[in-house]
């Protein structure tokens, strides 16, 4: 079956330059430069108003763009109306019909594009049977749970079999447990149908688990691009590190210098040996002002402190996760700081007690503190 309209097939989208201006002048979009590959699960993640419902926008033919281009597979679309773009969208809000039912709703968009009623029946029955809502045929949008009618929006976008899916936020509204499972579903719904996906979440958890390469965006501007494993492990400032990971990084001010051979970090906290890491920019001569990121997952508990380089911190609350257990500390009496370190299960100590712990120097992370940028 073919699309009854001309549309422009989306394999490859490219951002050059672009900038978008509201009305008011405000600059929502400063410089974007971006590639999305031909079928590729690409999520934009960033905090509220950073731009990222903006971007998706643009790609949908929603928004216009100020200055700059964009082009599916090198041919420019910024004046291309939306439905010449071959792109279906699903909304954080589903944007149901409810006095349709769930058969006329994923029908729609179908019928406005001339398919026979017969290929319809096809099409809205193979999507039905993919998400498992054949039962719910019949009913309207107001007999439905959120996750239900989250598979109708789904089911919408699927039948117009789009060569580019967007998604803003489309799970936000559901529950906890209802979210991880949507996620899954999500995530074999685009191996299944070998097409593009561009998410937009500020939800970092969601983005790991989804994306192929995430792209960490902040008031308007693209901090870095990556894959999941390089955006959590290898951060390229402090914005992002303390984006993505729950509990946040730890992040210890200090100085870095130079001790005889030694590459001593020190802060009012924390004194710790990191010979072997190389910090860029960082000469023996002088001293730096630096900010160490610790992950709570990357640190060794110990019984005592005996072993050499082991640092101790006093224990002010215990926060088990069912799997492990999160320890709350100070490092110092003089620090009011809490830093959280993840113990497993069997670890077993009580609130101001000492917690004694060394640090995985592999999975450190170091940061220039004025200009945030990592040295690693
Ligand atoms: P959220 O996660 O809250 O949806 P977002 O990252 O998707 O945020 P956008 O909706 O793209 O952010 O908005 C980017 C910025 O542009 C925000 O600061 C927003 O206030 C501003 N903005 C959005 N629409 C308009 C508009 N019509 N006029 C003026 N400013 C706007």
């Amino acid at each position: 079956m073919q699309l009854k309209v001309k549309v422009i097939f989306v394999a490859h989208i490219q951002f050059q330059q672009v900038k978008k201006f509201y009305p008011n002048g405000f600059v929502a979009i400063d410089n974007l430069n971006l590639e999305i590959y031909d079928n590729e699960f690409l999520v934009l993640l960033g905090p509220s108003g950073c731009g990222k419902s903006t971007t998706l926008n643009m790609i949908a033919g929603l928004e216009d763009i100020s200055e700059g281009t964009l082009s599916f597979n090198g041919q420019v679309i910024n004046d291309v109306s939306p439905d010449k773009r071959d792109i279906a969208m699903v909304f954080q809000s589903y944007a149901l019909y409810p006095h349709k039912t769930v058969y006329e709703n994923i029908a729609f968009g179908l019928k406005m594009r001339k398919f026979s009623n017969s290929e319809i029946k096809v099409l809205v029955d193979d999507a039905a049977r993919r998400l498992d809502i054949t039962k719910l045929l019949d009913r309207r949008p107001g007999q439905l749970s959120g996750g239900q009618r989250q598979r109708v929006a789904l089911g919408r976008a699927m039948v117009r079999r789009p060569s580019a899916f967007l998604m803003d936020e489309p799970l936000s509204n559901l529950d906890a447990a209802l979210r991880i499972s949507m996620r899954a579903e999500i995530k074999q719904l685009h191996q299944n149908m070998k097409t593009t996906f561009i998410y937009v979440t500020h939800d970092q958890a969601e983005a790991l688990t989804l994306a192929d390469r995430i792209v960490v965006m902040k008031d308007g501007q693209i901090l870095q691009i990556g894959t999941p494993d390089e955006i959590y492990e290898r951060p390229k400032n402090i914005f992002v590190a303390s984006f993505l990971g729950v509990p946040q990084i730890n992040l210890i001010e200090g100085n870095l210098r130079e001790d005889r051979g030694e590459l001593l970090f020190e802060s009012a906290c924390l004194r710790v040996n990191l010979t072997g890491l190389q910090p860029s920019n960082f000469s023996s001569a002088s001293s730096a002002q630096v900010t160490l990121g610790i992950r709570a997952e990357d640190v060794l508990s110990l019984d005592a402190a005996n072993a050499p380089e082991t640092l101790t911190g006093k224990i002010k609350s215990i926060l088990p996760i069912g799997s492990d257990q999160f320890l709350e500390t100070r490092l110092s009496a003089s620090d009011e700081k809490s830093y959280f370190f993840r113990v497993g299960k069997e670890y077993r100590n009580v609130i101001d007690g000492s917690f004694h712990f060394q640090l995985n120097r592999n999975r450190l992370h170091l940061f220039d503190t004025q200009t945030t940028l990592s040295l690693l």
